[in-house]
């Protein structure tokens, strides 16, 4: 079984995004529980939660279909005390904001060292972070997503989401998302159906499909192995409907959120029923 939707906008509230949700056809979502560019937001009232509750009972999303996403100023790594604190603070409030609303996954972006200290420093301190998070919330997950290894982010070898994972305490919630334009853009290639399956081979064995909780879906404006995030329309990008094809035959991938994060909102619920199409044929 896959899931297949898109970061849809949570404008007038979390309840919205699941109406939004379901009017293109999706069976997952992703969404921004607070306005993703500031570090406050108000807290979340009853009504709020209870509505947003009742929207997801009503279009028969579970938790475990829905991929909420963190703020982009977050960076669990950061080198400086303050920065440090504050993004600690922060993610702590959005891991608590998914508890209410009774989410289990928040998927972030692991965090970047701003070439002030070494990248297995910064990896440590990312895992301490989730590792304190966690300790304060429960039943919520901490889904790292790898990245397209842009300025000092971390997170664009499988090897960092191990190492990370690896110094998590509690691997029962730590898990990871892997976003198709960041892996590319990273250095996986994923142009051909053999080459998308040794790229996912290659994850099985450095990360672990257990690990896996949700995927974007994003073809890519940048080039191969070029470091630069820029996401593209299934198709229509230098990765190409292949790899695409690939995901939603592979049984490795089922039961987990996958998630548009394509540049045009106005043909989602094209992408998504070319998606599930593409899964048909694997019997
Ligand atoms: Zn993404
Ligand atoms: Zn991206």
């Amino acid at each position: 079984m896959k899931y297949i939707g898109a970061h849809v906008s949570a404008a007038g509230g979390p309840e919205q995004a699941v109406t939004r949700a379901r009017e293109i056809g999706a069976d997952a979502f992703a969404l921004f529980t607070k306005n993703q560019r500031q570090w406050k937001a108000k807290p979340l009232t009853d009504e709020t939660i209870a509505a947003f509750r009742e929207a997801c009972e009503t279009h028969g999303f579970s938790s475990r279909q829905i991929l909420p996403h963190d703020s982009y100023l977050i960076n669990l790594g950061h080198p400086a005390r303050e920065g440090l604190e504050k993004s600690r603070a922060a993610f702590l409030d959005e891991m608590q904001r998914c508890e209410q609303l009774g989410l289990s996954l928040l998927n972030f972006h692991p965090g970047s060292h701003l070439n002030k200290i070494g990248e297995a420093e910064c990896l440590a301190r990312i895992a301490e972070s989730i590792n304190m998070a966690l300790a304060e919330t429960r039943g919520v997950t901490a889904v790292i997503e790898n990245t397209a290894g842009q300025g000092s982010n971390l997170g664009w070898r499988f090897e960092h989401l191990a190492e990370i994972i690896d110094q998590v305490e509690d691997k029962t919630r730590v898990g990871v998302c892997i976003d198709t334009c960041h892996a590319f853009a990273a250095g996986y290639d994923l142009r051909t159906s053999a080459a998308c399956t040794a790229s996912f081979d290659e994850f099985g064995d450095v990360v672990g499909f257990d690990y896996l909780r949700g995927m974007h879906l994003n073809d890519a404006k940048s080039e191969f192995a070029s470091r630069v995030d820029r996401h593209h329309s299934l198709g229509q990008g230098n990765i190409g409907l292949d790899a695409f094809m690939t995901i939603m035959q592979d049984p490795r991938i089922d039961g987990i959120p996958l998630i548009l994060e394509t540049i045009e909102p106005d043909i989602w619920a094209e992408e998504i029923a070319w998606l599930r199409q593409q899964t048909i044929t694997r019997q």
